[in-house]
């Protein structure tokens, strides 16, 4: 039995059917390319075949290359002028374009085209060496999308109108293929980035903390798009909330990357400052106009608008430095405010494509949100903890004063009863009602002075204050008591006419209650020796006594308000605890020091420096 030799418009449909079963289940693009190809090759009898893509930059690569020009071809670049200039010169075959031999008057570029040297067949439809046939390739909804051009016909002839309309039908399938892959892979970029983008934000949302939250972003947001390095920058805020935090902490300089490109450190440790100096101002245009910012070596980059040609070829010098393509900056903020902002630094200069704009920008946001809450919930703890403080403070001050006001006050009342009901004692119980009133008056002193010195430093007029003088008359005030205690006051270490520049008032207490201390907490029959000496630039008071000395678990209590040490003997004495905490809030005034050094039944000295 014999066939029928098939006519080759069947040859011709059962390819093409073939190929349009292709186009609706292949998943692998360039596969289509090269079956549709083919199918040009076999059926309609071109043994040259080249498909050219419209890239994302927007100029044309040879992707597919079929017959002799193979190798010369694969992956040329040419751009869109170029072909556009070609397609206006054709004539419109239907939806083909032919441009015959002789109607181009410039050269072809020789590295994206391709000529015969084979002669040319004889007779008026004979195909000529420099004849080019091209079918533009189209999305359903009329985009652009690359082109196909065919050359060499088997037959030497130009093609009749059956085959060009096949070709027609070739093209609008293969448009068809390219379009179904390029929504496939907008799609499947949609749903990596929706993914990853959520992934962040997880991560993020399981954090406390503001470094936690930057820490687990950044491998995330890295991963999501191609980034070899990230950092994170938030800006301080205007009115000192915030400080400004960079993750990695510290100045991202990369000085071995740039030492093995034999980039000296000093230029690439001077570029990452100064590139990232501009940052903020650029993440707020960003941020306000929703946008990031690309510079890339090559390929598209959207600087123009945020960086003047010398920053941006600051920013290019700099990413070779550090060996890299690409610099991507997403914005974060919240509402109206920019927060700061990921930079991302890619090895290559990837397409940086609409989808993950969009997505880098919802992280901004999401991110942006994560971090606000974070603050605000970090302002909330310091508020609680410092009401707590407060409180607190509030509740021993109170219990202080009834405490301290307590026994003075029931001493005053007793008297004035006695006085009463005891004439003769009236003497007696007067004495006891000063002390009493005595001790009243200088808690309430302590506790002005405390209110007073609790507010900052006023633009005081300091004037030079003779502290040599203000110590022998502290030495007198005290002088009843000294006596009375049976203890030596030592004034001879005291340099005279030593000054320091300060408040009079204010040193007078400090010199008062130092020196009052060691007689307070002293034994009978103690001393208490006083030395000023002046320094070069600073002047040194020392109050020592012989009494009962610190316990070493108090010493870092005592210069707090209201505390006193846990030795019973020292409770013993009356006292408010505000003593040396007014003293040590005078030091830090004038900008001196204080130490203490002491052991328990040993005495005690305290060491104040101020500068001269
Ligand atoms: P107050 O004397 O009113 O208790 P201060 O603030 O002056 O308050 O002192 C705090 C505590 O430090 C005192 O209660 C006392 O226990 C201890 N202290 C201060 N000075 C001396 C000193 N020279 N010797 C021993 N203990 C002292």
């Amino acid at each position: 039995m014999t066939h029928a030799p098939e006519s080759p418009e069947l040859v011709a449909l059962r390819e093409l059917h073939r190929i349009v079963l292709l186009v609706n289940t292949e998943e692998d693009l360039p596969d289509v390319l090269r079956t549709a190809a083919q199918g040009v090759v076999d059926v309609l009898g071109f043994q040259a075949v080249v498909v050219n893509l419209v890239t994302s930059r927007g100029d044309f690569e040879a992707v597919t290359v079929l017959g002799p020009p193979h190798d010369a071809l694969i992956g040329a670049r040419s751009t869109r002028e170029s072909f556009l200039e070609e397609l206006a010169l054709a004539d419109v075959w239907g939806r083909l374009r032919f441009v015959p031999e002789g109607r181009r008057t410039s050269e072809l570029d020789p590295a994206t085209t391709w000529t015969t040297s084979e002669p040319a067949a004889e007779g008026p439809d004979a195909w000529q060496r420099e004849d080019a046939l091209y079918a533009p390739l189209h999305s359903t909804d009329g985009e652009l999308l690359g082109i196909l051009s065919v050359d060499l016909p088997h037959d030497g002839q130009r093609p009749g109108p059956v085959r060009r309309e096949v070709l027609e039908m070739y093209a609008v399938q293969i448009g068809l293929a390219i379009s179904h892959a390029r929504e496939r892979e907008r799609l499947g970029e949609r749903l990596r980035l929706g993914a990853a983008t959520r992934k962040i934000l997880q991560t993020a949302a399981e954090c406390e903390r503001l470094d936690e939250i930057l820490e687990s972003s950044v491998a995330p947001l890295q991963e999501a798009y191609g980034g070899d390095r990230t950092w994170i920058r938030l800006f301080a805020d205007a009115g000192g909330a915030w400080p400004a935090v960079n993750y990695p902490a510290g100045l991202p300089t990369d000085l071995d990357a740039a030492a093995e490109r034999g980039v000296p450190s000093s230029l690439s440790r001077l570029d990452t400052r100064r590139v990232l100096a501009s940052g903020e101002r650029v993440a707020w245009e960003c941020w306000r106009a929703q946008h990031t910012l690309v510079v890339s070596a090559p390929g598209p980059d959207s600087s123009a608008e945020h960086l003047t040609p010398s920053g941006r070829q600051r920013v290019l010098e700099w990413l070779t430095a550090l060996g890299h393509e690409q610099f991507v900056l997403i914005p974060l903020g919240v509402g109206d405010q920019c927060l700061g902002y990921v930079a991302l630094n890619r090895v290559d200069a990837a397409d940086w494509t609409h989808a993950e704009e969009q997505a880098a920008l919802d992280v901004g946001r999401e991110l942006g949100r994560v971090i606000g809450t974070s603050r605000l919930r970090a302002r909330e703890t310091e508020l609680i903890a410092r009401l707590e403080e407060l409180d607190d403070y509030k509740s021993k001050v109170v219990t202080t004063i009834i405490h301290e006001l307590k026994n003075p006050l029931a001493v005053v009342m007793g008297n004035l009863e006695l006085a009463r009901e005891e004439p003769d004692l009236a003497d007696r119980a007067h004495t006891a009602i000063e002390r009493g009133a005595g001790r009243m008056q200088a808690l309430v002193d302590d506790l002005l002075a405390l209110t007073r010195l609790r507010e900052p430093a006023p633009d005081a007029v300091l004037t030079s204050v003779d502290l040599s003088a203000v110590l022998h008359e502290v030495a007198s005030l005290v002088e009843e008591r000294v006596s009375s205690a049976g203890i030596t006051l030592d004034l001879s270490g005291v340099t005279p006419g030593v000054s320091v520049l300060g408040e009079r008032d204010e040193l007078d207490r400090l010199a008062l209650n130092l020196v009052s201390n060691a007689i307070k907490y002293n034994v009978p029959g103690g001393t208490v020796s006083v030395t000023l000496t002046p320094h070069t630039d600073a002047v040194v008071l020392v109050v020592s006594d012989s009494g009962i000395g610190i316990a070493s678990d108090d010493m870092a209590t005592i210069f707090g308000e209201f505390d006193r040490s846990s030795n019973p003997e020292a409770r013993a004495k009356p006292g408010s605890g505000l003593g040396l905490s007014i003293v040590r809030r005078i030091v830090r005034r004038h900008a001196g020091t204080i130490e203490v050094v002491s052991r328990l039944g040993l005495g005690s000295r305290f060491i104040v420096t101020l500068p001269a």
